[in-house]
């Protein structure tokens, strides 16, 4: 596979970041990103538009420049894909947006951020994620600048580290450290619940979580296509654990089932019906897109 730096395609094994060049984001975490798939099937990125639309939107949000035009990247990311035309699997692209240099204080960027286009090969979540559904813990906390998309994951590492770890989970969700029990999203998926009257509630977007793409997608499909009510309302830990069916949402695993959170099992411990169903219409519809 090939990536992108400093203006050259290079194979991803022989990528190598030039750190003076980019202090703000190598030693300030000063970087945003966006993690879009290329499914092998389709060869192109799968809502390739709205991953690069909310990658300037994250730029504008914490006032960093962006190293290119939209066209100008569009055109790099064109040229990477070109390059990695005769893959035959899916490409995960984490396209970023690095800091760049520093001037002398150490906390003003120089000039524009630095772009990385990093392919990869997707991770390769455990199949028992999809049969039996996923185990998760809460933790308190709430990501600074919530709508922006960046590569600091300090806490939800920590939380794999300590809870995760402990509790022989398989991730974290979030839940806002003011009230302790208000779900948020997860270390880097959104959460959604079925209620008994099998109306979807997900967190909505009041600036304190991450407007996935994925979470847009379902909510689209959910009430196009399903005929499903969704609503965008806070729900706490106890309701979660009381509800129907819980799953998760991200780019890298479309929908994930969840059938346990902090030891509790969620209704029968089995995947939930309309999880699966929801699951199978994102990929259909994912089949389908031709669009960009
Ligand atoms: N929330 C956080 C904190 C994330 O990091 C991510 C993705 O990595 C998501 C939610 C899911 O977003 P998307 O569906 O756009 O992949």
């Amino acid at each position: 596979l090939f990536s992108w730096y400093q203006n050259e395609l290079i194979p991803t094994k022989e990528l190598k970041i030039n750190f003076t060049d980019d202090i703000t984001g190598q030693l300030r975490g000063f970087r945003i990103f966006t993690a879009c798939v290329r499914f092998g099937s389709n060869k192109k990125i799968f809502k390739r538009k709205k991953h690069i639309k909310r990658l300037y939107k994250s730029a504008k949000l914490i006032k960093m420049k962006s190293p290119y035009s939209k066209t100008d990247l569009n055109k790099i990311i064109d040229s990477v894909i070109e390059k990695n035309k005769d893959y035959d699997g899916d490409i995960q692209f984490d396209i970023i947006f690095s800091g760049g240099k520093t001037s002398s204080d150490g906390f003003t960027p120089l000039g524009l951020s630095t772009l990385i286009i990093l392919s990869v090969k997707p991770f390769d979540f455990p199949d028992k994620f999809f049969k039996e559904g996923m185990k998760l813990v809460t933790f308190a906390f709430q990501r600074p600048f919530a709508n922006v998309k960046y590569t600091f994951y300090l806490p939800a590492i920590f939380a794999h580290l300590t809870i995760v770890k402990d509790q022989e989970a398989d991730g974290i969700i979030f839940v806002d450290p003011n009230d302790n029990e208000t779900i948020l999203e997860g270390s880097s998926f959104n959460v959604f619940m079925i209620n008994s009257n099998d109306q979807i509630l997900t967190y909505p977007l009041n600036g304190k979580i991450l407007k996935g793409i994925t979470r847009s997608i379902v909510i689209k499909i959910c009430e196009k296509f399903k005929d499903l009510e969704v609503l965008e309302q806070s729900f706490t830990k106890n309701e979660l654990i009381n509800s129907k069916e819980v799953f998760i949402t991200s780019t890298t695993r479309d929908i994930m089932p969840v059938t346990n959170v902090d030891g509790f099992i969620i209704n029968d411990g089995k995947p939930g019906k309309l999880t699966i169903e929801l699951r199978e219409a994102l990929i259909e519809f994912r089949r389908n897109s031709n669009s960009n």
